[in-house]
């Protein structure tokens, strides 16, 4: 009798810790650098969330390296009292192909919170490329064979994957160059260091604006109405028909994360995501904030193993593959 009051009792404490959660402040790992586009993302989003999420302060602890691989181990690695939650991109689903003794497993280690938007990326050049536009970029990487560099966020990076599908359906072999983020990777490419990036319009748009950058195509089949990006073409147009990679970021706490908890963080999610604020600064960056069923966890789920199962095949027939 007395060992089931306690057990009672240790319920109702736990019951009564969830029905608080949070009290204390929530920390967001981003799998990369300070100051580039998931960087970005994650710090409007805590804003966004911070009232939805009672109030409590959201940090961000930049954990880069390794295509991202490095921070969402930490995360899959960390207490599931939901107090440690990552904010990832598509990495989460080309890392498997990649990493051959990756510390985490992507479907099973972790909850599905739920997916924050789409963004498109740019392909961008450093500002002393004399090329202005893309077939005047054609002309110029056909003269400078073989000594191109192409900046990258690591293995398995969006920047990484744009990268190389850029070299496979061009047929320009570059040597890339891995920063544990694109946030220092731009500024590398400012100093004329690095040539060419493709990046996320959250991390490019500013700079594309400011004329700080060579800008020469967008990823996506459709043009972008953002009014810095407008006038470039798509790359699908300049002549690589279907080019298209669009980059999602999403939301994840360690497995075993309570439900209780798990179901305040999505519907906290929820809220952000309707937030017009959060929603002005998403799109004046030329992404898009997510809508559809994706925002849950469960669908988020079936899109990532979707995922995983499309750019699979892709990088392996690349014959790329990191220990
Ligand atoms: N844009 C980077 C990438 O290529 C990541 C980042 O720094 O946010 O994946």
């Amino acid at each position: 009798m007395k060992k089931l009051l306690l057990a009672g009792a240790a319920m109702l404490t736990a019951t009564a810790a969830l029905a608080e959660y949070p009290e204390k402040p929530v920390t967001i790992v981003v799998p990369f650098s300070a100051g580039g586009p998931t960087d970005k993302v994650a710090r409007d989003l805590a804003e966004a969330l911070r009232k939805p999420l009672g109030g409590q302060a959201i940090i961000i602890d930049n954990v880069g390296g390794a295509g991202g691989t490095l921070g969402a181990t930490k995360v899959a690695k960390a207490s599931n009292d939901g107090y440690t939650l990552l904010l990832h991109h598509i990495g989460m689903s080309t890392s498997p192909a990649l990493y051959r003794n990756m510390q985490y497993k992507t479907l099973e280690d972790f909850e599905y919170l739920g997916m924050i938007n789409e963004v498109p990326m740019t392909l961008i050049g450093k500002p002393s490329l004399p090329a202005t536009n893309y077939a005047e970029l054609t002309k110029w990487l056909d003269a400078n064979k073989g000594k191109v560099n192409l900046a990258n966020a690591g293995l398995g990076s969006a920047s990484h994957l744009c990268g190389l599908l850029f070299m496979s359906t061009t047929k320009v072999e570059m040597t890339t160059v891995p920063y544990k983020g694109t946030g220092p990777a731009m500024t590398d490419l400012l100093g004329g260091q690095v040539d060419l990036m493709c990046d996320q319009t959250t991390n490019t748009t500013s700079q594309i604006a400011g004329g700080k950058i060579k800008a020469f195509a967008v990823t996506s089949t459709k043009r972008l109405t953002t009014p810095a990006l407008a006038k470039l073409p798509t790359l699908d147009e300049s002549g690589l028909k279907g080019f298209n990679v669009s980059i999602w970021h999403a939301l994840y706490a360690p497995k075993g994360t309570p439900k209780a908890v798990t179901d305040k963080i999505n519907a906290a999610l929820k809220v952000a995501l309707k937030d017009p604020d959060f929603i002005k600064r998403e799109e004046g960056l030329g992404a898009v904030v997510m809508t559809d069923a994706r925002v849950n966890g469960p669908e988020h789920k079936k899109f990532v193993e979707a995922e995983i199962n499309k750019w699979g095949p892709i990088i392996k027939a690349a014959g790329q593959y990191a220990d």
